[in-house]
């Protein structure tokens, strides 16, 4: 039980770090938003189904479970089965 107070010393520390990771965090997302809206204006462009951000269909790859997969996504599972509960349509 006497190391609960350490414990608790490093857990401020770290939700101060966290907090500026936050800030960071929302940056980014602005940015990847920002980002994302100019891609969907495309019009060949369409969502991943996996993250949901907007690509070029060319930089798209269609799995067979029935959706698109963006290339960071396809890395991320790789030839892991998908359950896909709604399916997309291929373009
Ligand atoms: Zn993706």
């Amino acid at each position: 039980m006497t190391g609960a107070l350490p414990l608790l010393g490093g857990g401020a520390e770290k939700s101060h770090n966290g907090q500026f990771e936050f800030e960071q965090m929302i940056e980014s997302l602005h940015e990847l938003f920002e980002h994302d809206r100019q891609v969907a204006s495309q019009s060949d462009a369409t969502r991943c189904g996996i993250c949901y951000l907007h690509f070029p269909v060319a930089e798209l790859h269609y799995r067979e479970e029935g959706l698109y997969l963006c290339p960071q996504c396809e890395r991320t599972l790789g030839n892991q089965k998908l359950t896909v509960v709604r399916k997309q349509q291929k373009l």
